[in-house]
């Protein structure tokens, strides 16, 4: 097993090396994948901090390389890198950016790579399969590169994809990580709590981007965190807005519109509810149930201040909500 994730190790690492030269350094990677980064405002520091790199059109590029360097074809299959095709290693990642994804000791556990330009036909990423180092549920991309400023600022950012982490770390904003576009999982808010109590999420401004933000909510509550919600404004992402409006602008926009996450639910499922009885019915239930995963004996005020606030705004009797979230326990 250790062996195995050595070699792993060992096989991506030779890859990264391999992707960035081939980015720096041929006319292939500068004309197609350089360009295109420098056209999205990525500048050459950035693009070195976090090892982006690129994989060459052609089938074979790295596939060969990698074989003459002794590597083993099935551990070279697992990483991700190569496909099988009639008995032959291929490149998997031909004509993609390639951004590596680190662990917290900064080695390299998988990568991510996207198509240049619109996606069309093929999907825009493809991540690394689930091996012995790659465990999905667990990644946080970039924590390696914020745990400093998240203890700074003792506050973690989480985006959705690559790009907004490196943007907004290209304007200054380190303390952040990226959930890599699903539902999170408890392990991956586990992993924020070592570091900090404050999530603050700032996701895609689209109804996906709501939804999947909205789903971490009673597990964030269960791990004690505290979690406040900013949504980008349509059709951008923290990487397009941050571009858009700079870095000053963009922390404005975030201290300004931080909404806290759980008003925030209440918010969306009264308007959804609109004037129906029995639908403001279901938000109550839901709000109880919400509130009935805050831990009560490390965070009884806060419970009891939420209580207060949602009584409040749904219009109905404090102790009645109390009664029902511990029902709900
Ligand atoms: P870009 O700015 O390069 O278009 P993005 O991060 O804004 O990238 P989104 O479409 O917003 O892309 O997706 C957010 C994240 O979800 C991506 O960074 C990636 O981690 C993941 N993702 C998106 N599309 C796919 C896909 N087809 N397969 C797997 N993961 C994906
Ligand atoms: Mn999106
Ligand atoms: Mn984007
Ligand atoms: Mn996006």
């Amino acid at each position: 097993q250790q062996l195995v994730a050595d070699s792993l190790f060992a096989i991506n690492s030779f890859a990264q090396k391999f992707f960035a030269d081939q980015l720096w350094n041929t006319e292939e990677g500068q004309n197609i994948a350089l360009s295109y980064l420098e056209e999205r405002g990525f500048n050459k520091e950035i693009t070195e901090k976090f090892q982006v790199g690129y994989n060459p059109q052609s089938r074979y590029t790295f596939s060969r390389l990698a074989t003459q360097n002794q590597f083993n074809p099935e551990l070279l299959l697992k990483t991700g890198l190569v496909a099988n095709r009639n008995e032959e290693l291929v490149d998997n990642y031909r004509g993609r950016i390639i951004f590596p994804i680190h662990n917290n000791t900064g080695k390299i556990i998988g990568f991510g790579a996207r198509v240049i330009g619109k996606a069309e036909k093929a999907p825009k990423y493809i991540n690394t399969p689930e091996n012995e180092l790659y465990i999905k549920s667990r990644i946080l991309y970039g924590s390696y590169f914020a745990r400093q400023a998240i203890d700074k600022n003792d506050e973690c950012l989480l985006v959705e994809g690559y790009t907004d982490v490196i943007s907004l770390h290209q304007a200054g904003i380190e303390n952040v990580v990226a959930s890599g576009g699903t539902s999170l999982t408890t392990d991956q808010l586990r992993l924020i709590k070592k570091y900090t109590n404050n999530l603050t999420i700032i996701y895609d401004g689209d109804a996906a981007g709501v939804k999947a933000a909205l789903r971490g909510l009673d597990m964030a509550l269960e791990e004690g965190l505290n979690v406040k919600l900013v949504l980008i404004p349509d059709k951008e992402d923290p990487d397009s807005y941050v571009k858009k409006v700079g870095a000053g602008e963009f922390k404005e926009f975030v201290a300004a519109n931080k909404k806290d996450f759980v008003l925030f639910q209440l918010e969306v499922m009264l308007k959804e509810a609109g004037n129906d009885v029995n639908r403001k019915n279901d938000v109550v239930n839901q709000v109880a149930e919400t509130l009935s995963k805050i831990n009560k004996a490390e965070d009884f005020t806060k419970q009891q201040e939420y209580i207060r606030r949602c009584s409040g705004i749904l219009r109905i009797d404090e102790t009645g909500l109390t009664n029902l979230v511990n029902k709900y326990k």
